[in-house]
């Protein structure tokens, strides 16, 4: 049986690394257990969105483990959506009156080793290269396995940070139904590079987040501060054989995308000389909504971040969402102390919010890839800044 004072999570990407600061710093003693390598040791393998928006919600929840300088050191700021028409100059929406009301692309990789690092410095105890693998709540013991073996450990309770995919929340619905259901997106994701310029510098306006919207589909731009841009192409995976609009089913080759930015993206088209190549070597990611109606198991097992609430990607906010369960998961357990009440009052605490981000993402999506280019649209904006 592991220590009254110890915790164990499950997943040491953005949300287990920012629990293991809050928790650690709180006295408790805290084993995060991770899938892949060391990103210190062995570079940042993260598979999905190399950037993402940080807004105040998160920025908010970096501060409770004064993680935000060094976060903020390598951030770059995004003042407003610069929109292209297709037809006519870009024009730039801000999201506040001035640079206050502002928000951050930061580096997934970057943010996540800032963290680590922080979460060390803590006394966090890091696991990498241990994939949980199979749970025995009657026995407490957690089985890991990496570099070919099992890894058995008793613990006290497991904190699910290990995203959409959780291996935890499964295990956990052995045990207890959790009401889970998921809801697909029929559009999906393509992630491209913009270069630096010739001299090094970017080669389109830096601080804001650029859109490209054309009614069913979107091309979007994230600032680097390696002075890229990560573009991500949003439309639908399937035509419904009737709309003249792209889909990933027609648009397939590098042949394909070229013609596609070609005919709705030209300003976009000579930013990305390697367009060809970006296209058909990453992989065409996929969306879905992630609703449960438990998110803990007694005070044995609990699920934060995306584990208990992925979300599509349109308003910027899961990892914002996850960063703040952080925080109001850490403050339960130190108000409660006993976990099944600490447990249940953070999913009570934090559910109805996720619940309507999650719906908020979606509506965002027919904002980006539509509204945000309609004159009245504009005009209502303009007047809600006035
Ligand atoms: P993850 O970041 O997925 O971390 C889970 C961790 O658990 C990983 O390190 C994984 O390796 C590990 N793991 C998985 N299974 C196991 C296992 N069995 N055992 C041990 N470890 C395991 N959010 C924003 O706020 N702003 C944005 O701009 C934004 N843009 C996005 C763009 C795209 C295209 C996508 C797909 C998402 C975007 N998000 C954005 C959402 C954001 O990526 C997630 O909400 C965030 O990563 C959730 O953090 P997490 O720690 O819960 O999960």
């Amino acid at each position: 049986m592991a220590d009254s004072r110890h915790l164990t999570i499950v997943g040491a990407g953005l949300a287990g690394a920012l629990l293991a600061i809050l928790l650690a710093r709180r006295g408790w003693q805290v084993d995060v257990y991770e899938r892949r390598g060391d990103p210190r040791v062995h570079g940042y393998a993260g598979g999905r969105s190399i950037n993402l928006a940080l807004a105040e919600r998160g920025l908010h929840a970096l501060r409770q483990a004064d993680a935000d300088g060094a976060v903020l050191q390598r951030a770059v700021m995004m003042r407003g959506r610069m929109v292209h028409p297709l037809h006519g100059q870009p024009q730039l929406q801000r999201y506040g009156r001035d640079d206050s009301e502002v928000i951050w692309s930061v580096s997934r990789g970057e943010l996540n080793i800032a963290l680590l690092d922080a979460a060390e410095a803590a006394g966090a105890v890091l696991h990498f290269d241990r994939r949980l693998e199979q749970v025995d709540f009657d026995a407490r013991i957690a089985t890991f396995r990496g570099e070919g073996s099992a890894h058995p450990r008793p613990f006290n309770a497991l904190l699910g940070c290990d995203g959409a995919g959780s291996t935890l929340r499964a295990e956990m619905a052995r045990r207890q139904d959790l009401g889970e259901r998921t809801q697909w997106l029929d559009h999906g994701y393509k992630e491209l590079e913009i270069p630096p310029a010739a001299d090094g510098s970017f080669r389109i306006e830096a601080n804001a987040l650029h859109i490209w919207p054309r009614g069913r589909y979107m091309c979007i731009a994230l600032p680097n501060d390696e002075k890229t841009f990560t573009v991500t192409l949003f439309m639908a995976l399937h035509g419904d054989g009737a709309s003249t609009d792209p889909d990933f089913d027609r648009v397939v080759t590098g042949a394909d995308a070229r013609a596609l930015f070609a005919r709705d993206f030209p300003d976009a088209l000579p930013l990305i000389p390697r367009l060809e190549h970006d296209f058909e070597a990453n992989p065409t990611g996929t969306l879905a909504t992630l609703y449960l109606d438990q998110w803990h198991l007694g005070g044995e097992a609990v699920l934060l971040g995306d584990a208990a609430h992925a979300m599509v990607p349109f308003h910027g906010q899961g990892m914002n969402c996850a960063f703040e369960d952080c925080v109001a998961l850490a403050q339960q357990i130190e108000d409660h102390g006993e976990l099944a009440a600490a447990f249940a009052a953070f999913q009570a605490q934090r559910k109805p919010d996720a619940t309507a981000i999650q719906q908020m993402a979606l509506e965002n999506y027919i904002e980006m890839r539509d509204l945000v280019d309609d004159p009245a649209f504009l005009l209502q904006r303009e007047l809600e800044l006035a």
